[in-house]
């Protein structure tokens, strides 16, 4: 099997979301009738999706996914409870049993970075973990960041600092800093 014109995972993921502009969408459909290769990375995002699913049931994942995946999950009727602060300010946040995915939306301008890390903090803002080279899709965006549940669901009253950190030649930049204050499910 060979393939001239590979559709990239980004435009598949688009497709698959439901997000692809309307006169793409025959152009696409048409080359993955045609082709195997495809036709094959397709289902195996679709796979990756459906592991995420599953994946997020049972908490293992920490996670950066797009604001389309993010829909696509609602619309597939899981419930998801989102915090978005803004950049340099706290939320208190929970989870509760309802809950099947718990996530972080962090707006940030990213436009200076051609990379970025997401950190883990803790209160006292000590380096606790960090997601290296995290993929974003534009400039000014929102990372949408899934925190395992059941993780979460063990959380007492926990402070964690997320942080947005830019990597470029003059060293590591903080983008955005973010404080969740979290509180056990009072179910
Ligand atoms: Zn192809």
């Amino acid at each position: 099997m060979s393939c001239l014109r590979t559709l990239n995972w980004d435009l598949l993921a688009e497709y698959w979301s439901g997000e692809l502009d309307e006169h793409r969408e025959p152009f696409i459909e048409e080359h993955l009738m045609g082709c195997g290769l495809c036709s094959a990375s397709l289902e195996s995002l679709v796979e990756t999706a459906e592991g995420i699913r599953t994946l997020a049931r049972r908490g293992d994942l920490r996670v950066v996914l797009t604001r389309e995946f993010l829909a696509r999950l609602e619309k597939e009727g899981l419930s998801i409870r989102q915090y978005s602060p803004k950049a340099g300010s706290s939320v208190e946040c929970t989870i509760t049993p309802q809950d099947d995915m718990l996530m972080a939306r962090l707006a940030a301008d990213l436009s200076a970075y051609t990379r970025v890390d997401t950190v883990f903090c803790d209160a006292s803002g000590v380096e606790r973990g960090r997601a290296a080279d995290i993929p974003f899709r534009a400039a000014k965006t929102e990372v949408v960041l899934n925190e395992p549940a059941s993780a979460a669901r063990k959380f007492g009253h926990d402070v964690m600092i997320i942080k947005l950190v830019g990597v470029g030649a003059q060293g590591e930049q903080v983008v955005g800093e973010y404080r969740f204050n979290h509180s056990p499910s009072p179910a």
